[in-house]
């Protein structure tokens, strides 16, 4: 089976897998780090392999997870090695791995600039074999089929792999869940479960889980396809991933947790549920990941994260290791840095999708009245077949043009706010699978899909907004196309619309210039938003002058690690010459933006 060959190839190409030495709390359950034993990996023998089992597979395969129970194996194994894979399943593995990724630009990527800044930062990876993350975790990046690292899994995952609480900025598309999950899941493997294990097994029928790792997401989306993906890192592992979510049944979701659970992708309001049920207990959770902070506190989202974070069993910051994931760094985000990280390193990513040249952006001054003839025409300009995501600024618009479009003869559907959890998935359901490839969408609902052209029927009137959106195309390294009508009601955004064409090198309309520059002198002092400076989506605001005020603002809490880190220079590290000058555009400029964050 050509899919089986990951593990395989890995174990060929790296002779010798021996992990960092065991801690006393992986020891204490017996492990084992006799190297002769990597032999495992290629004798697939039902003999030989079974006597490599552990104990707490055995439970997993009799709750169904494993698959390819066999009986004999609970007798021969003793062994509870979390740094060895388990048998390997082939249904599983097919299902997990044969949807592949399609070809990744890596020449595009490659130029992304990555700046990382913070107290003594590890020095960055170029391959994932830099870095020493155990046969399980390189055998599911070879399924997977993960030749090189992203920009920001070359920074993080060393920064991770190190202990050191990390803050990245990072658009959508970057790859950034591979590059927290990949060191978590390493390290849980080579440290083993520790004290999770003995609570769990300390009470009847497993009830209550302890994760070792939570991960928060915003939305089911999103908390769906970092379980996905986490579910092939853990490939071949003791770990079991779960999800919950709201908008779902719960029991089923009990149900699951109920056969184990040592990573935990769930989005906040669900989890305080389960917590209040006692269905989770964070006393054990080491890891903790906010992935899409920003969107989260968008959505209102903070009392619950500081519930979870804060007011609970979790270990403090300092103790766990808590890594954090935002497309912006604007004030609530600084602060809930500095309240749940530790002497943070902190990941400027540059743009991928919207500044990247992989986006075709196109701005055309459509009015009112033409928007729905403007908008027929641009989709049979682009073919029938090709996914098509409009934006529209209210669901009342949104049911308006899906109607429209609709009685004009194209395949469509809607998704917002006031469709049920189950029309959402369904309308999602008809867009990817092609059978309704024009998806017309309003702004509150958030999406992880890969489009051909995202429309902007309606702008929002928020640049960052506009950049989410079009993000939606063009993501890891396919190209894409996004255009959006501009008419009179769009003036609020013109100057910041600008900018990002400018800096993605994109056509800029004349009118659009001249529109900029009248509004630029009407609202004189102003300014931009200048949180894209530089091609960063976020600057450190340690790095900053003054930003020792901003620690002192709330003078009853701890300003954590932040006091040794400011000042230019330190730490940092760029791997693309030419965005200095950016840099000096940012330095004429930190001071003034700082103060408007
Ligand atoms: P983000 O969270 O930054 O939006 P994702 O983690 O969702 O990005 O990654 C986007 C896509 O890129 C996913 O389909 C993922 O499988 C793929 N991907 C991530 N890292 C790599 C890599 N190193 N090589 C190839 N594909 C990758
Ligand atoms: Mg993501």
């Amino acid at each position: 089976n050509g899919l089986s060959s990951g593990f395989g190839n890995y174990e060929n190409k790296e002779a010798g897998w021996g992990g960092p030495p065991r801690d006393a709390a992986y020891n204490s359950f017996g492990g084992r780090s006799d190297r002769s034993k990597s032999a495992f990996f290629n004798d697939r023998g039902a003999g030989s392999r079974g006597r490599w089992v552990s104990l707490r597979s055995v439970i997993y395969e009799r709750g169904g997870f494993a698959g390819g129970g066999n009986s004999r194996w609970a007798e021969e194994s003793r062994d509870d090695d979390w740094s060895k894979p388990t048998a390997p399943n082939e249904r599983l593995e097919h299902e997990l791995f044969s949807a592949s990724n399609t070809g990744i630009n890596f020449e595009k990527y490659d130029d992304i600039p990555v700046e990382a800044t913070g107290s003594s930062c590890p020095p960055h990876i170029e391959s994932f074999h830099d870095v020493e993350m155990g046969e399980i975790i390189m055998g599911n990046i070879n399924l997977s089929r993960y030749t090189r690292p992203t920009p920001v899994q070359k920074y993080a995952i060393p920064i991770i792999k190190s202990k050191r609480d990390l803050m990245a900025c990072a658009q959508t598309g970057s790859g950034k869940t591979a590059a927290f999950l990949l060191p978590v899941l390493s390290q849980i493997y080579t440290e083993g479960p520790g004290d999770a294990l003995q609570a769990e097994n300390g009470r009847y029928g497993r009830r209550k889980q302890y994760p070792i790792s939570l991960v928060l997401a915003p939305t089911r989306e999103l908390a769906l396809q970092i379980y996905d993906e986490a579910r092939k890192f853990a490939y071949r592992s003791r770990v079991r991933p779960c999800v919950v979510y709201g908008g779902a049944d719960i029991g089923q979701q009990i149900r699951d947790l109920e056969r184990g659970c040592h990573l935990l992708v769930a989005t906040p309001g669900r989890l305080v549920d389960m917590m209040e049920r006692g269905k989770i207990g964070l006393d054990y959770c080491h890891y903790l990941v906010v992935d899409e902070a920003d969107r989260m506190l968008d959505m209102g989202f903070e009392p619950q994260i500081r519930r979870i974070v804060e007011q609970d069993t979790m270990p403090p910051k300092g103790i766990r290791r808590t890594m954090m994931f935002s497309a912006t760094f604007p004030k609530e985000i600084q602060i809930l840095a500095r309240d749940f990280l530790e002497d943070y390193i902190f990941l400027a990513v540059g743009r991928v999708g919207s500044t990247s040249e992989n986006i075709t952006q196109k701005v055309v001054w459509v009015e009112e009245t033409d928007k729905r003839s403007f908008l027929l025409d641009l989709l049979n300009a682009t073919g029938k077949d090709s996914l098509t995501l409009v934006f529209v600024e209210t669901k009342k618009g949104a049911d308006a043009l899906e109607d429209f479009l609709y009685r004009e003869g194209y395949a469509c559907t809607s998704i917002h706010g006031d469709r049920s959890q189950r029309d959402r998935e369904e309308a999602l359901h008809q867009f990817r699978s092609g059978r309704c490839p024009i998806l017309v969408a309003t702004a509150n609902v958030k999406y992880n899909i890969n489009v051909k052209h995202v429309i902007n029927f309606d702008l929002p009137s928020d640049i960052e907004e506009y950049v989410h959106r079009i993000g939606r195309t063009g993501r890891v390294g396919n190209l894409g196309l996004a255009t959006s009508f501009f008419n009179d009601k769009n003036s609020n955004i013109t100057k910041d619309l600008l900018d990002i064409l400018v800096e993605a090198k994109q056509e800029v309309p004349s009118w659009l210039e001249s529109l900029a520059y009248e509004h630029q002198h009407k609202s004189n002092n102003r300014g931009r938003s200048k949180r894209f400076s530089g091609g960063f989506g976020a600057r450190d605001y340690r790095q900053t002058p003054g930003s020792g005020s901003f620690s002192n603002n709330r003078s009853g809490r701890s300003a954590g690690g932040h006091g040794g880190n400011r000042g230019f220079g330190g730490g940092k590290q760029t791997i693309r010459t030419g965005v200095f000058c950016s840099f000096f555009f940012f330095f004429f400029n930190c001071y003034e933006n700082y103060g408007r964050m």
